[in-house]
């Protein structure tokens, strides 16, 4: 877009130089349109007249570009993300995992532990809201270059670029000290959640759904371990028992 009006800022330099270049064409057609001995006299009052024209359309074309930018800007973030807990969506993380470019980085999927009963118990609209905060905390523990997404559900998954699966760990161990230690709130009540926690390496250059995979399955194995912790992904786990059989 030619004018990007973002700002009260830029809609008052846009509105000025509407009424600039507006003020300029009638001084440079005035000699033309007008017999000479008039050109002088209406100097003034004609670029008055062309000001006060000029200011009030320029303000209001702006304010309308200013609102046009709001709405696109908004409508770009809800194609992005969630809905319901604002981060990534799957779509969106697969382009933003793209422009990662193959550097080294750690996975982790997270899970909110008993979640059905949670929703069983308190109702879904208290689950939602649940979801929120429990996405709320991911993505307030981590970087502002580490990607969080919503896989489905209650699954989320954090990329973290140029971390390797020691450090990855700890963050997993943190996130989920952070989650157990967090109050949830739903309306007056504070409830409290736990999740579990897979963590797996990506290579530089490696294959980001195989590591995924091996998140999932060091998650579920957390899950049969009894849940509210974090697992590293070992080869140990590629056997078919650890895939998602979890009671
Ligand atoms: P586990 O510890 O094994 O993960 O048990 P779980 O109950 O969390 O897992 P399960 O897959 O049995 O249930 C997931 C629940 O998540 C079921 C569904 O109602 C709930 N859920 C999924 N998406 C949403 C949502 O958007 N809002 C709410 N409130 N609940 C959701
Ligand atoms: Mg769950
Ligand atoms: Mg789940």
């Amino acid at each position: 877009m030619l004018w990007q009006v973002q700002t009260r800022g830029d809609q008052i330099r846009f509105t000025v130089a509407m009424a600039l270049i507006v003020l300029a064409i009638s001084t440079a057609l005035r000699p033309l349109m007008l017999p000479p001995e008039l050109v002088a006299p209406t100097l003034f009052p004609g670029s008055v007249m062309a000001i006060m024209i000029a200011a009030p359309i320029g303000w209001i074309v702006a304010r309308r570009l200013r609102a046009v930018h709001d709405l696109s800007a908004r409508l770009e973030h809800a194609l992005h993300h969630d809905l319901l807990t604002g981060v990534r969506t799957r779509a969106s993380f697969h382009e933003a995992v793209a422009a990662l470019e193959g550097q080294p980085c750690a996975v982790i999927v997270a899970d909110i532990d008993h979640f059905k009963g949670f929703n069983d118990c308190h109702g879904h609209f208290a689950g939602d809201q649940a979801l929120r905060q429990f996405a709320t905390i991911l993505a307030s523990n981590c970087r502002g270059t580490d990607l969080v997404a919503r896989f489905g559900g209650e699954e989320f998954v954090i990329v973290l670029p140029g971390v390797d699966m020691k450090q990855g760990g700890r963050i997993a161990d943190r996130l989920a000290d952070r989650v157990r230690s967090s109050a949830i709130y739903v309306g007056e009540r504070s409830l409290s959640l736990t999740a579990s926690f897979g963590v797996a390496p990506v290579q530089a250059g490696g294959d980001m759904d195989q590591a995924i995979q091996q998140a999932d399955r060091a998650l579920y194995q957390a899950k049969h371990a009894g849940r509210d912790r974090v697992c590293r992904y070992h080869p140990g786990l590629d056997g078919p028992a650890t895939l998602r059989e979890v009671s």
